[in-house]
This record gives C-alpha cells, structure tokens and sequence, in this order.
C-alpha cells in the first residue's frame, strides 16, 4: 500500500504523516515513512540546490527536473524496495507536489510535468493522496518566517499551489481525500484513519 501526503507549506503533512505510521505499527504493519525532495544521499545534495535561498536563477523548467531526479531515485531506492517486500509506504510528498508547485505556482503545462514525472516514477501512483488543505496565510503564518527558497515566494504563489492541489483532487475524486487542514489535529488524524482503514491489507 502506497500512501501520500501533499499540501503546501504548514498544512502539516510531516505530523499528520508521523501520526498515521504510528496508528499503522500499532497495527503491526511495517511501515516505512519517507519525503522528498531528499530520501537518498544524492537527493540531499538536490534538495539543498533547491531550498538554498543562494540558488537564484533556476528556470522553471530546469527546477521541475531536479524534483524528478530527486523522485527518481527515491521510487528506485527507497519506495519500490518497501513495497516489493510488502510495506505500507507513507510519503510526505510526491508527483502532485510537481503538479502544484511547478504547475500552479511556476504556471507550466501540468499535463508536461505529469508526463515527465510518469517517466521518471514509472509510472508509480499512489493508492490514496491526502490533501491537507490550508489557506496560505494559515499556512505561511505556522513559521516564524520563510526557511526556504520556496516559502519566501509571495502569497499569490502559494494560492496558486493551493488551487493546484484541489483542481488534481477536483479531476480525480477516488483518488484523494481532502482534509481541511484548519481543524483539530485528532479530527484530521479520524478521517485518515477512517479512509485508510477500507484501503488496509486484512
Ligand atoms: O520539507 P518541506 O516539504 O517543507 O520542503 C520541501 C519544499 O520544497 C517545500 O517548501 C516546497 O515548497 C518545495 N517543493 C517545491 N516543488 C515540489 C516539491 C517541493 O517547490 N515539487
Ligand atoms: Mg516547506
């Protein structure tokens, strides 16, 4: 079972991700919990060109083939070996983060950058994609100020990314589940478990 969260900044994927391999072990699954950009040792050194608020300059284009790249290697090296051996993978983060990011937020083609990460994956999809949905000012205003490259873009970026993720969600129901992202942690954490649940290995 592949399992992913995506959402922008502050939605609180890394905890809600956290949580739902707990739920999981308790159950006596394996679990491998995993995120991108930076699941590999090369995928560090992208990450850190990607994030470094010194890289200035990147084209969109060439910043949607290094999440590939980092995707790549982390479907080859970390994601496709969990599963074979019949893990449950939970991944904070994956190809609709593209989708978003460089689709809304960069305005390129999402059907090219789907195209590109297919190829990249394999074609690798996951069973189920939670969608933490925030509004960027909620979102944003979880951190003190921007760690990163990403997050220092304006707000108009973000809401991009924010139309992005729903508009996927929107085209492909069964596929995802919306959360919103303002409520009560232990309410988001209930309707994971509830739509995980019916998806679970007996
Ligand atoms: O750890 P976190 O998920 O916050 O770091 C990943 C960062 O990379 C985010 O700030 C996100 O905005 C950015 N990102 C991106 N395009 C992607 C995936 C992530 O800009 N395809
Ligand atoms: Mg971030």
């Amino acid at each position: 079972v592949f399992l992913a969260f995506e959402g922008g900044e502050g939605a609180g994927k890394t905890t809600q991700a956290r949580l739902l391999a707990i739920w999981l072990r308790d159950q006596g699954f394996d679990v491998v919990t995993t995120r991108e950009p930076g699941s590999s040792k090369m995928g560090m050194r992208l990450r850190a060109i990607l994030l470094d608020k010194e890289t200035t300059g990147l084209s969109s284009r060439a910043e949607t083939l290094l999440y590939a790249a980092d995707r790549a290697q982390h479907v080859a090296e970390v994601i496709r070996p969990a599963l074979q051996r019949g893990a449950i993978v939970v991944t904070d983060r994956y190809v609709d983060s593209s989708l978003a990011y460089q689709g809304g937020g960069r305005e390129l083609k999402v059907k090219e950058i789907a195209e590109v990460n297919r190829w990249a994956t394999g074609g690798l999809t996951p069973d189920l994609t939670i969608i933490l949905d925030v509004p960027s000012e909620v979102g944003l205003g979880r951190f003190a100020s921007p760690a990163d490259r990403i997050e220092s873009e304006p707000r108009e970026f973000h809401e991009r990314v924010r139309r992005g993720f729903r508009a996927l969600a929107e085209a492909e129901p069964h596929r995802y589940l919306v959360i919103d992202g303002t409520q009560p942690q232990q309410e988001i954490s209930r309707q994971i478990h509830d739509r995980v649940r019916a998806i679970l290995p007996d």
